[in-house]
């Protein structure tokens, strides 16, 4: 089969491999109908994150059950999935009270950008959709996987709801849809921090009641004027950076919540400025698979269509065009066919 493998910082290779197969008796393997490249996955490519050996790239996937262990019941050959990029066993009491992307078995899902991949706990980890979908809607379904269940929780990590006001740092894809959950939260007013006209316009659509270009303090002197200088009750953190995070913390009122799912990449936390903010801070990774569900049905229902995200779309071979065109900022996300 065919997949996506990063040799080294910007050296990125579809190549064979071996199509992989069942291992354990609760894998499934799945025929990719579409993947995507991670603003996360531009860090390695970047040489922010060091690899040490060519690794298999992609971990937001949807697709059609191939095969399956003899132990998996919930899933079964033929039906279409979607997955998350930790895979859980939706059973442990971690699971249970919804973190599974800390779940006690929790283990890495990789290499998605390819035409086949194993997904480890498969009972725990894909959730099929009720028959197969329209071929319009798998785009906003591959959004679900990752981007979009992430930015639904750094809202409901920020305790967005009916009556606040909402401020998101980064203007990526996560960003632009935790804009979409804060509307569909119920959010009063939501303050989108951008300074591109094309991603403005995006976050518009989403439910984005105004916008901001100013970025670190200044970007925070802004947010304050706009909210009788009080700050946003829930800040949504979705790049990873200490400008970010600093601008997310300064611009959330005393009280208010901070919500962050950029991957922290060396944010350290000056101890007497969070003393004096006041803030609550969650976040981590994204408990994608306890959103799963209810943002299959929102979209099969044609409530959201987070799809729209994917500005541009490549077949599989093209895959090292797809990460230029994310790491130039030419596209804000890209969808690959296998
Ligand atoms: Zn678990």
């Amino acid at each position: 089969m065919r997949a996506t493998i990063m040799h080294a910082p910007g050296d990125v290779r579809v190549e064979d491999r071996d199509k992989p197969a069942v291992r354990q008796p609760t894998d499934a393997v799945i025929k990719l109908v579409a993947a995507c490249v991670c603003g996360s996955d531009l860090w390695p490519y970047r040489g922010a994150d060091k690899i040490s050996k060519p690794a298999p790239m992609g971990h937001e996937y949807v697709g059609i059950v191939e095969e399956v262990g003899a132990g998996v019941r919930n899933v079964r050959p033929g039906q279409f999935v979607v997955g998350s990029f930790f895979a859980s066993d939706n059973t442990c009491d971690i699971c249970r009270s919804g973190y599974q992307s800390a779940c006690v078995h929790r283990q890495g899902v990789g290499g998605a950008q390819a035409e086949y991949m194993r997904v480890p706990l498969a009972d725990g980890t894909l959730v099929a959709t009720p028959g197969m979908p329209d071929a319009g809607k798998v785009p906003s379904l591959l959004a679900a996987s990752d981007v979009l269940g992430t930015g639904w929780f750094a809202a409901k990590a920020a305790e967005v709801g009916p009556g606040k006001t909402v401020a998101v740092v980064g203007d990526g894809a996560v960003g632009l849809l935790g804009v979409l959950a804060a509307q569909q939260m119920g959010a009063e007013r939501i303050i989108a921090m951008s300074r591109h006209a094309d991603r403005q316009a995006l976050a518009r659509e989403f439910g984005a009641t105004d916008i901001v270009e100013e970025r670190g303090d200044e970007g925070v002197k802004k947010i304050k004027e706009l909210t009788g200088g009080l700050g946003a009750h829930s800040v949504l953190e979705a790049v990873g950076t200490q400008e970010s995070m600093l601008q997310a913390i300064h611009a959330t009122r005393a009280g208010g919540h901070v919500g962050f799912v950029g991957v922290s990449h060396d944010v350290a936390l000056p101890g007497r400025d969070l003393f004096y903010s006041h803030v609550h801070l969650h976040g981590g990774p994204a408990p994608v698979r306890q959103y799963l569900p209810e943002l299959i049905d929102l979209i099969l229902g044609g409530t959201i269509n987070p799809g729209k995200v994917f500005d541009l779309e490549l077949p599989l071979e093209q895959a090292a065009d797809a990460y230029k065109a994310m790491d130039e900022r030419r596209a804000i996300k890209v969808l690959l066919r296998p």
